[in-house]
């Protein structure tokens, strides 16, 4: 019986976390272990991965492989890792269910708009209208072969800034559960992924941020191994004579997605999700929300620049 209850104190699980600035933001790992040693090893080793996936799809390091890509627009393909050449492809997956309104395509507009508060003017609609002819993501040629990915309009670029954070998330996740992690939450600056439950059995509830007042959250939502992704506008855009500018552009005008501040979604992957958040901004209210009731096992919750909240069919406000 004493031996029994040793063994069980041992197994005590405790929940760990660490805040740290991954990808350039704000990341919190959490993770069930029998002792802060662990719970050490088992963070540093998702800090590692998400290091690993940033110097693979970061379009900012010029040594890394998606940079090799926008290099040679329009010049050659190039091969590429199979899990950035993946990564591609389901972007492109994404962008066909969008109609387009996702595209990873969109960074050559980075050259027009900048979120980083140094834009002083409205950039002129000459330099909007060649921003965008680079943008497409029909333009974006597979080779499954040799996985290489060609870039076919000079000047084109593509950025994962909808989807990387996602996807990292989500490769945390699956490298800790592999690890026999038994429970936790990568929350990669909003987009959210949980495994597991806490060690009282509990659910996990995450904080959803309330767009209308930043310091409280919008609903402390149950999560049960899926994951949750907020876009929001809040946080980057730039004001010109009274209008705001967010930072998800529509890849088809060049202008920034107006008339949504916070798009809330569900899904079974981060990565999905953060895409699916983005496109929902470009898509629209109701455009957004009728393709969100099309997909199998995702939800949205929109929130318009007047302060109303809309729903995909499978949310009920009130129980939030
Ligand atoms: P955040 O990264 O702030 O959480 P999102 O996940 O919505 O927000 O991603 C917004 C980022 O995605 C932008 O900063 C930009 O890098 C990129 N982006 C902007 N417009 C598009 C678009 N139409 N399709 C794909 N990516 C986009
Ligand atoms: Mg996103």
């Amino acid at each position: 019986m004493l031996v029994l209850l040793i063994g069980l104190q041992l197994q005590a699980q405790e929940i760990h976390k660490r805040t740290l600035k991954l990808m350039g933001s704000r990341f919190e790992i959490t993770v069930t272990a029998e002792n802060p040693e662990k719970a050490n090893q088992y963070i540093d080793t998702a800090v590692s991965e998400i290091q690993r996936i940033e110097r693979l799809i970061s379009s900012w390091d010029p040594a890394s492989q998606t940079s090799e890509i926008n290099r040679n627009a329009g010049i050659k393909p190039v091969v590429v890792d199979p899990e950035l050449y993946n990564l591609i492809s389901r972007a492109l997956k994404i962008s066909e269910i969008t109609d387009g309104a996702f595209d990873i395509s969109y960074a050559s507009m980075d050259k027009i708009w900048k979120f980083d508060g140094s834009m002083r003017s409205m950039p002129s609609e000459e330099a909007i209208r060649n921003s965008v002819s680079k943008v497409g993501y029909q333009n974006i040629i597979l080779h499954p072969d040799d996985h290489s990915v060609f870039l076919k309009k000079e000047g084109m670029k593509i950025g994962f800034g909808a989807i990387g954070k996602g996807y990292a998330a989500d490769r945390a996740k699956d490298l800790l559960r592999s690890q026999g992690v038994t429970a936790g939450i990568i929350n990669a600056s909003g987009d959210m992924n949980t495994w597991g439950t806490q060690p009282n059995g509990d659910t996990w509830k995450v904080a959803i941020t309330n767009p209308l007042n930043k310091e409280h959250a919008f609903a402390l939502l149950p999560l049960e191994d899926r994951a949750v992704v907020t876009s929001g506008d809040y946080e980057k855009f730039v004001k010109f004579n009274g209008v705001r500018y967010s930072h998800i552009i529509n890849p088809k005008t060049g202008y920034p997605a107006t008339g949504i501040i916070s798009a809330t979604v569900f899904a079974p992957k981060a990565e999905l999700a953060d895409a699916l958040a983005t496109s929902v901004f470009v898509m629209g209210i109701e455009t957004g929300i009728d393709r969100i009731n099309q997909l199998p096992g995702i939800d949205c919750i929109i929130v318009d620049t007047n302060g109303k909240v809309h729903t995909s069919k499978n949310i009920k406000l009130d129980s939030l």
